[in-house]
């Protein structure tokens, strides 16, 4: 069995989405099985590098000198982004939920992944990820290619006044029809992606949402306690 849930089709880049795994504890224990599988795939020696994921907007590079051989590197603090140009290196995000969102900027050569929940997305992180790609690694964003990962859709996200207000002058966003709003995590995004300049056409949006598939994927909402985390990665190749 593969331990990929989706694989990126990108000309350069190796990654995809994990699953129901979870977050190996900070300097403790081994990645688990599917995520040690998945990062074998991605070929052997990568530094493993990931954000404290904090729910804000803050993109950390990751340089050279933050990821030197195999191994897990530290949680860079304070953010929710990685990019980095370094060959070797793994980004890692973990999510149950919320959305995952990688870049890959062919120009650089060079790859971002970021986390956003709704408070990232109401902080623009999808924005932030292109600006700061393209801040590090030089271009402009209509070279970029991005892809969304599965995570609650409007079928299940059902949210309260907070959330509604974040996203409500966004066209599509908020569905009002039922007893309770919903919101289009999806749809908040693609506008976002591209108000920052990424051509659609070059935003690809993988099926699946975590809370209707709780045997595919870890979903806060099916069982906090249990959820474990879907783990997003990416590389280049
Ligand atoms: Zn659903």
């Amino acid at each position: 069995m593969s331990a990929w849930e989706h694989r990126l089709s990108w000309p350069g880049v190796a990654g995809g989405f994990v699953g129901r795994s979870r977050r190996p504890r900070p300097g403790g224990d081994d990645p688990p099985d599917r995520l040690q599988a998945a990062l074998a795939e991605m070929g052997a020696g990568r530094s493993l590098v990931e954000a404290e994921q904090v729910h804000g907007a803050k993109v950390a590079r990751v340089t050279a000198d933050m990821a030197r051989g195999a191994g897990r590197v530290p949680a860079l603090p304070g953010v929710d982004g990685l990019v980095t140009d370094v060959p070797g290196v793994a980004l890692a995000i973990y999510v149950a939920d919320c959305l995952a969102i990688w870049l890959h900027h062919p120009g650089g050569p060079a790859v971002g992944l970021a986390h956003a929940g709704w408070r990232g997305l109401a902080a623009d992180m999808p924005g932030s990820l292109v600006r700061a790609a393209l801040r590090a690694h030089g271009g402009g964003p209509e070279g970029l290619r991005v892809a969304l990962s599965p995570c609650i859709r409007a079928c299940c996200f059902e949210v309260g006044d907070d959330v509604v207000a974040a996203f409500e002058h966004i066209p599509g966003a908020v569905d009002r029809s039922g007893e309770l709003a919903h919101v289009d995590m999806i749809r908040v995004a693609m506008r976002q992606l591209t108000e920052a300049g990424v051509p659609g056409e070059r935003i690809e949006v993988m099926d699946g949402c975590t809370r209707c598939e709780p045997e595919r994927y870890a979903s806060y909402r099916w069982d906090p306690e249990r959820c474990g985390r879907n783990v997003a990665l990416i590389g280049l190749a």
